[in-house]
């Protein structure tokens, strides 16, 4: 039989152990080559660039964008 719990917690008590459980905010950065914001180690959803790398074939970013950047 799994073990129980004595007594019943506070509300208090209770509130004071959920406070931890919050979430926190995503830290968005700016993408190098549009004016989105991308989430950390995220390609950029709008033109797929991630770490002067090329990843995900988008049309609105053209592919000279692109070589600007990684040079
Ligand atoms: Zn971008």
């Amino acid at each position: 039989m799994a073990p129980l719990p004595k007594k019943k917690h506070s509300r208090s008590r209770t509130r004071r152990s959920r406070a931890h459980m919050g979430k926190t905010r995503i830290q968005l950065s700016k993408c190098p080559a549009c004016p989105t914001f991308v989430r950390p180690h995220h390609a950029c959803p709008k033109c797929g660039i991630y770490k002067d790398n090329y990843y995900v074939d988008s049309p609105v970013v053209e592919k000279k964008v692109v070589d600007f950047i990684t040079k």
